[in-house]
């Protein structure tokens, strides 16, 4: 069992309350790790350290900035074993999903270390005489970041990276699922040589979280939110962020459509709908979702996909495995009760089906209509559906029938066609004859629709995480009407 503390001014310590809260392995059901449970009195001290750290932080140098970021990056990956152990008793993870993990978010820490020049201004022509006039990028105060647990690495790291870079100092509060993944990501930045207060880690009871997010969206020092999570959180977090006129980024949830068109190489559809369904067991917020494929080559299709998902092991996390645990028993009950009411209204399934406490192997279920939740609703879990559609029209048509809009891939031989479809998708993300589960550092990553709003990645991201000033300087005799 690992002992999880808060990390505030580069220190580790308990609640002020000495609370705590358990998180169990899904798997075995042992205790993972005891962490502190924050109250609001916690949350606050957190958000006083990063605001006394920011005036120091936000005036060094890009290359001071970039140096810490790179030694963090490196540090991170000396410590892989670490965060292997932490995901897979914490949430069930095998150690290709942690180890991915970790190579990502390295690979982020290194980006935003490369931006750090690259937070640029302009200079903006004037109609007054003799003014010059200029938009100047500064950083903005302290980050809130709220990172989920399914990819808990890569989506921690990412929101405190880009801020960072900017120049911001940072409260990042954990996941209760994941309280010791998330924390050791603030003690290896920490030891990878951030000043004290740059980086702050609040864990909390899962009872908390409400008061504990409210806390800190209302403290004065912090400017600007994160949340990648769930949308129904995530509209929470637009809320309160609203009430407070804090500007927030949501990363939330998705449904994502991988369409099949009547020419689409189907071998290669096969191998991006596997890995795209089945990462992770299918919990990421790009996981496919739905198939969406031409009623022509449909058949053909699900033959060779559940020849494919049927080749996949599941089991132990511990084990060779392509499939894990899921990430509690609360979430395989739903994933079954979403195929329950599927096969009731009519559905066929083509793989998988059954689970075993937390596992579930790859599962397909064909045949599925609008009638049936799991057309609709996020699944989180290792299963697919597949909707017959006939024609292009109409795989726009259903790829669209979604509240969300994060991730999305059309397959086709005629690249022309596919972009015409890609281009009426209603999703922050459609990848040609690829899967929708993919993402880089220095990509603009968002979505639409109830997938959320702002965009992490390059550029992207120092938008989201400065303040963009409007500054003159009178150069000379400057014309007034009186
Ligand atoms: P979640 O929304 O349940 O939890 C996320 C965070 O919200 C946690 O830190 C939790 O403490 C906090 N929270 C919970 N209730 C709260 C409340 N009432 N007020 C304030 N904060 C509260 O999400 P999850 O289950 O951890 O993650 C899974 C979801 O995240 C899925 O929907 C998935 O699609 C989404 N996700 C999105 C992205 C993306 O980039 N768009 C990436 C990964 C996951």
């Amino acid at each position: 069992m690992k002992h999880v503390n808060l990390m505030i001014d580069a220190r580790e310590v308990a609640a002020s309350d000495g609370r705590t809260f358990d998180r169990l392995d899904p798997m075995t059901g042992a205790i993972a790790s005891r962490a502190a449970a924050a109250g609001t009195a916690d949350a606050r001290a957190a958000a006083d350290a990063a605001a006394a750290a920011f005036p120091a932080w936000s005036t060094t140098g890009p290359n001071e900035r970039r140096a810490k970021l790179l030694a963090a990056a490196a540090a991170l990956e000396a410590r892989a074993e670490d965060f292997v152990q932490a995901m897979l008793t914490e949430i069930g993870a095998t150690r290709g999903w942690a180890m991915f993990n970790v190579s990502l978010a390295a690979g982020m820490l290194r980006e935003a270390g490369a931006m750090t020049t690259q937070i640029t201004g302009d200079v903006i022509p004037s109609d007054k005489p003799n003014n010059l006039a200029l938009a100047v990028r500064q950083p903005v105060g302290v980050i809130l970041g709220i990172a989920p647990w399914n990819a808990p690495v890569i989506l921690g790291v990412r929101a405190l990276a880009m801020p960072l870079a900017c120049g911001n100092t940072v409260v990042f509060k954990a996941s209760e699922l994941c309280p010791a993944t998330h924390q050791l990501i603030g003690a290896v930045l920490n030891e990878a040589g951030l000043p004290p207060g740059v980086l702050n880690v609040v864990t909390n009871a899962p009872a908390d979280a409400p008061a504990v997010v409210e806390a800190l969206i209302a403290h004065p020092a912090v400017k600007r939110v994160n949340f990648t999570g769930s949308t129904r959180v995530g509209r929470i977090i637009a809320e309160t962020a609203a009430r407070h006129l804090k500007p927030a980024l949501l990363e939330l949830g998705g449904k994502a459509p991988l369409v099949i068109l009547d020419d689409a190489d189907l071998d290669e559809a096969v191998k991006a709908a596997a890995f795209g369904a089945f990462m992770n067991q299918g919990q990421i917020c790009m996981s496919t979702e739905r198939i969406v494929v031409d009623a022509k080559v449909a058949d053909a299709f699900v033959a060779k996909f559940a020849a494919k998902a049927k080749s996949l092991p599941s089991g132990d996390p511990r084990g060779q495995v392509v499939l894990g645990s899921l990430v509690s028993t609360a979430a395989a009950d739903r994933v079954v009760e979403l195929i329950g009411d599927a096969t009731a209204k009519g559905a066929h399934i083509a793989a998988g089906g059954t689970r075993e406490g937390t596992v579930m192997p790859a599962t397909i279920v064909d045949h599925v209509t609008p009638a049936m939740r799991i057309y609709g609703e996020e699944s989180f879990g290792p299963v697919v559906s597949v909707v017959r559609v006939g024609g292009d029209e109409e795989a726009i048509r259903v790829a669209n029938d979604t509240e969300y809009g994060l991730s999305s891939a059309v397959f086709s031989r005629d690249i022309g066609r596919a972009l015409g479809v890609a281009k009426r998708i209603e999703a922050g993300i459609c990848h040609i004859n690829a899967p929708t589960v993919h993402d880089e550092a220095q990509m603009p990553f968002g979505g639409m629709k109830a997938s959320g709003y702002g965009r992490f990645g390059g550029t992207a991201a120092v938008d989201a995480f400065t303040e963009l000033r409007w500054i003159t300087i009178q150069t000379g005799p400057r014309p007034y009407p009186f």
